[in-house]
């Protein structure tokens, strides 16, 4: 099939707007990306029509409503290639997800001495709930070092692994850095170990295709709102016979069998893990944006996406003096983090911004990775399905225009 860019355009009102004057060049999908018609509609059509709280209803309104949220989560098994809907836990999003496991999986599986590994490019959303999980437990973080070029030491990784490690968390692609980490390598070593592995598939599941019985990670997670979906909801997987294990994380409605003051008694899975109202309209949103994406095709997405990459590393390196890209040059994923010569990332953002080019700036969530680079910050472009090479030439067009001033 062909990618027609500019037909998917026409799917994202936003795309159109002027910001001073300006067409709007969005490239901050690695923050979030932009919604398109089909998943506002659903979220628009499902308030108007169906609303009513799931699962505790005998009315109507309340079982159409509890069938949106239950097929949701049979699209998302299956574009993860989940084996079962039970693997499939809604959170509100990847920092929920990985707060749930740290939770979770330290109350039962965690004492003192043991060890967690994680590693030096993680979001702070993978690094601050093991530390807290840590903290509470006396347990250890272990940290995977990266070479210079971005990529993470497989050779360090396999000395740390030993009798007291726990569990290994690692990101699939990296938020600053666009390194696509050789995550199938690292989970068959932990395994060979005994430990079970956490992918954090944020900055994965928006560009390629993922599989879950493929990869054989203990637990996966990711955000909606990264993926074309609504913000406020996201997913944990979790194998099964994990999750059946795991105790919950927290309390309240949906997630019991039977309370009373003496004994109360957990609901199946996912439900376990599920306290209180879930949000089931962003649940059938995300269920449309994933129907959206896979009609596109993965592939599809993830081959316009390499060409936009490779494209502005080729532009900005060859024409821009004193540009520095971070990350690896092989295994990079749609995003780029850059500086030139010595102007501070925020200035190059605003001044950006002022063209009309949305990107990020600063640590990125990563301030560890930041110190072992040596800088306090970048400005980040990262591009999403609907993003153009024109796009890619006003990027770069912005950037010497910027470094001129300077
Ligand atoms: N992990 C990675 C790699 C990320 O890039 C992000 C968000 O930028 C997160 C986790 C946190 O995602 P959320 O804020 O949707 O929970």
């Amino acid at each position: 099939m062909m990618y027609d860019v500019n037909s998917v355009r026409e799917d994202f009102p936003i795309l159109a707007r002027q910001i001073y004057g300006k067409p709007l060049v969005y490239l901050d999908n690695g923050a979030t990306t932009q919604k398109p018609r089909c998943v506002v509609e659903a979220m628009v059509d499902e308030y108007y029509n169906v609303n009513a709280n799931v699962h505790r209803g005998v009315h109507f309104l309340s079982q159409q409503a509890t069938d949106l949220h239950e097929a949701s989560r049979e699209t998302v098994r299956r574009f993860i290639n989940a084996r079962s809907v039970n693997e499939i836990v809604f959170t509100r999003g990847t920092t929920e997800s990985i707060n749930l496991l740290a939770f979770s999986f330290g109350e039962l599986m965690v004492k003192e001495g043991d060890e967690i590994v994680v590693s030096a490019m993680e979001h702070h959303s993978n690094i601050v709930p093991w530390q807290m999980m840590c903290a509470r437990k006396g347990a250890v973080l272990k940290v995977i070092p990266m070479t210079d070029e971005g990529e993470l030491q497989l050779d360090e990784y396999v000395k740390l692994l030993n009798a007291k490690t726990r569990l290994v968390c690692c990101t699939h692609v990296s938020n600053v850095l666009g390194t696509v980490n050789p995550v199938k390598e690292l989970i068959r070593v932990a395994h060979a170990h005994g430990v079970p592995v956490l992918i954090d598939g944020a900055q994965s599941t928006p560009h390629f295709a993922v599989d879950m019985q493929d990869l054989d990670c203990d637990f996966f997670a990711f955000s909606g709102h990264k993926l074309y979906g609504p913000t406020g909801i996201g997913v944990l997987y979790g194998k099964e016979e994990w999750l059946d294990r795991l105790p919950p994380y927290q309390g309240g409605g949906e997630m019991i069998k039977n309370v009373s003051f003496d004994l109360t008694t957990y609901n199946e899975l996912p439900y376990k893990f599920e306290a209180g109202t879930p949000d089931y309209i962003a649940s059938h949103a995300l269920a449309k944006a994933i129907d959206y994406l896979t009609g596109l095709g993965m592939d599809n997405v993830f081959r316009h996406e390499q060409d936009l990459t490779r494209y502005a590393m080729e532009r900005m390196q060859d024409e821009v003096e004193g540009m520095r890209i971070f990350g690896p040059a092989e295994h990079h994923d749609a995003v780029i983090s850059f500086l030139v010569r010595d102007i501070h990332h925020l200035d190059m953002g605003t001044l950006l911004d002022r063209l009309g080019i949305a990107v990020r700036t600063g640590h990125h969530c990563a301030e560890p990775l930041m110190h072992r680079l040596g800088i306090e910050g970048t400005v980040r472009a990262s591009f999403g399905l609907y993003n153009t090479r024109q796009e890619v030439d006003a990027l770069v067009e912005g950037i010497k225009r910027v470094a001129q001033m300077f």
